[in-house]
C-alpha cells in the first residue's frame, strides 16, 4: 500500500498534472484535494493533449477511481462541461466520484470575484475570476452549500433563500448592485447541473478508507504551488486554500493512513503566473528568449508568463513547507542552448544577505544574489538515463539538489508521459 501526494514547490504550473498522469498508470485512486476549476493541469499521453481543471489527472488510468475531494470548490456547470469534453474525446469518465462535502462555487461567486477585482483596480489580486476566493470565503463564513445538499430540494431551497438574501445585501452595500442575484435562477442552476452530477456524488471518504484498508495505492493531487498556500505562501497574493501536502488528508478525506511519499514538482527555471513579488524574474532578453524556447504562454489566455532564473531560496522554502520527500524537476529540456545559467542562492534585503523566505513586506524589497553555471547545447529531450545527460546538465541538477536539500528523483525532459529520467537516489523519509 502507498499513499502519495504530488504537490507544487513554487508558484504553480510546475508540471503536477503530467507527473500524476505518469504515476496514475498503476494507482487505485487519484484525489484532487483543494482548489477549483482555476487549475490548468496539462496531460499529454496516448489519448492526446488535455488541460484538466477540476477532474483529477488520473482520469486516463484504466484502474483508478478519480475523486474530486471534500476540500475543493466546485462550479457544477464547469465540472459538467469538463466531463462532456473528456467524453467527446473518447475518455471513459465513469471512474469519477464527487465528494458530497465539497463546496459549491456558484455563478454569484464568479460575479463577486469580478466586482471585487474591479473595485480594487490597480491593487487587484490578479484573480482568475472564477469565484474561487468568494466560494472559499463563504465556506468559512458558513454561507454556502455542500454538494450533497443538492440532493435534498426542500432543504436546499430553505438554505439558499437565506444565502441569496445575504448575498444581495453584500452586492448592494459594497458593490452598489441591486437585486443582482435571483433565487429562482440559482435554484434552476442547481437543478440543471446537480441532476447531471447526481450519479457521481457520494461520500468519498468511504471509498478511500476502503481502498486504504485493502492496501491500495492512493495519489493526492494538489493545485497551484507551495508559494500560493493561503497560510504559508506570499499572502495575500495567494490562492484561498491550502496547496500543501499536509492538507491532503483533510481536503482529500482519508484519515487512517498517512502519506509516505510527497513528491514536490518544480521547474528547472522559475515561472510565475499572476501578480506578486518574483525576486529572480528576468524581464530582459534572457527571459524573452527562454519564454519563447520553453513556450511559456498561458494556455487559455496566450498571455506571456513571467520568467525567472531558478530561485533556490523560494524552492528550498517550498520543499520545506511541503515536507517533500523527493523532487521531480521538469522542463530541463527547455534550457538546452543557453550558454550560461544563473541560480538565485540568496536574497539581499536592506543590505542584509538572507537565505530564508521572508514575508511580503521584505520580499517586495528583496534583490537576487546569483551564482552562475555553465549551460549545455545538446538536446536532452531524448535522454532516458541520468548518464546520458550532458555533464553541465547533471551539474546544474546536482547543484539545485544540494541547495534545496531534497533528493531529485525524477528529471523530466519533455511533456509526454514517458519523457522522464528516474534517478536511483534514496528519498527522504516522510514525517511520521
Ligand atoms: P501543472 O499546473 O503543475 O499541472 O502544470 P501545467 O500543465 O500548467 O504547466 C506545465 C507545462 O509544462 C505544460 O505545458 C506541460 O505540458 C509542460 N511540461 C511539463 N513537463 C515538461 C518537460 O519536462 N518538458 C517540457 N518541454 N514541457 C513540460
Ligand atoms: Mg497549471
Amino acid at each position: 500500500m502507498s499513499i502519495e501526494v504530488v504537490v507544487g514547490i513554487n508558484w504553480g504550473d510546475e508540471g503536477k498534472g503530467r507527473m500524476i498522469d505518469y504515476l496514475a498508470q498503476d494507482a487505485d485512486a487519484v484525489v484532487r484535494y483543494q482548489g477549483g476549476n482555476n487549475a490548468g493541469h496539462t496531460v499529454i499521453n496516448e489519448h492526446g493533449e488535455f488541460k484538466l481543471h477540476l477532474i483529477p489527472s488520473g482520469i486516463f488510468s484504466k484502474n483508478a477511481v478519480n475523486i474530486v475531494g471534500p476540500g475543493t470548490v466546485i462550479n457544477l456547470e464547469a465540472l459538467c462541461t469538463e466531463l462532456a469534453e473528456l467524453k467527446t474525446a473518447g475518455i471513459d469518465t465513469s471512474s469519477l466520484r464527487v465528494s458530497d462535502r465539497a463546496t459549491i462555487c456558484f455563478p454569484f461567486h464568479q460575479m463577486e470575484d469580478i466586482w471585487e477585482e474591479e473595485r480594487l483596480g490597480k491593487a487587484a489580486y490578479g484573480s482568475t475570476r472564477q469565484g474561487i476566493a468568494p466560494a472559499y470565503g463563504d465556506r468559512y463564513l458558513k454561507k454556502t452549500i455542500q454538494v450533497g445538499e443538492l440532493l435534498d430540494t426542500p432543504h436546499l431551497r430553505n438554505r439558499l433563500e437565506n444565502i441569496v438574501d445575504w448575498k444581495n445585501t453584500v452586492a448592494l452595500g459594497i458593490y452598489g448592485k441591486k437585486d443582482a442575484i435571483k433565487l429562482d435562477d440559482v435554484l434552476a442552476w442547481c437543478e440543471k447541473w446537480g441532476n447531471e452530477l447526481r450519479p457521481y456524488i457520494c461520500d468519498t471518504t468511504q471509498v478511500l478508507e476502503k481502498l486504504a484498508a485493502d492496501g491500495k495505492r492512493i495519489l493526492f493531487e494538489a493545485q497551484l504551488g507551495a508559494l500560493r498556500d493561503v497560510i504559508h505562501g506570499i499572502y495575500p497574493m495567494t490562492t484561498s486554500s491550502s496547496t500543501l501536502a499536509s492538507y491532503a488528508p483533510v481536503g482529500g478525506g482519508l484519515f487512517t493512513h498517512q502519506p509516505t511519499r510527497i513528491m514536490g514538482v518544480m521547474k528547472a527555471f522559475s515561472t510565475c503566473v499572476g501578480a506578486g513579488p518574483f525576486v529572480s524574474e528576468d524581464t530582459g532578453e534572457w527571459g524573452d528568449t527562454l519564454r519563447k524556447m520553453a513556450g511559456e504562454f498561458g494556455a487559455t489566455t496566450g498571455r506571456p508568463r513571467r520568467i525567472g532564473h531558478f530561485d533556490a531560496v523560494a524552492s528550498r522554502y517550498g520543499a520545506l513547507i511541503q515536507g517533500a520527500t523527493e523532487i521531480a524537476i521538469t522542463k530541463l529540456d527547455s534550457l538546452s542552448g543557453l550558454d550560461s545559467l544563473k541560480i538565485c542562492t540568496h536574497y539581499e534585503v536592506d543590505g542584509e544577505k538572507i537565505d530564508t523566505f521572508p514575508l511580503m513586506n521584505k520580499l517586495e524589497k528583496a534583490k537576487p544574489v546569483y551564482m552562475e553555471m555553465k549551460g549545455w547545447s545538446e538536446d536532452v529531450s531524448g535522454c532516458r538515463t541520468w548518464d546520458s545527460l550532458p555533464k553541465a546538465a547533471q551539474d546544474y541538477v546536482l547543484t539545485i539538489e544540494e541547495l534545496i536539500g531534497c533528493p531529485i528523483r525524477i528529471v523530466s525532459v519533455g511533456p509526454e508521459r514517458d519523457s522522464l529520467i528516474t534517478r536511483n537516489t534514496s528519498s527522504k523519509k516522510a514525517a511520521a
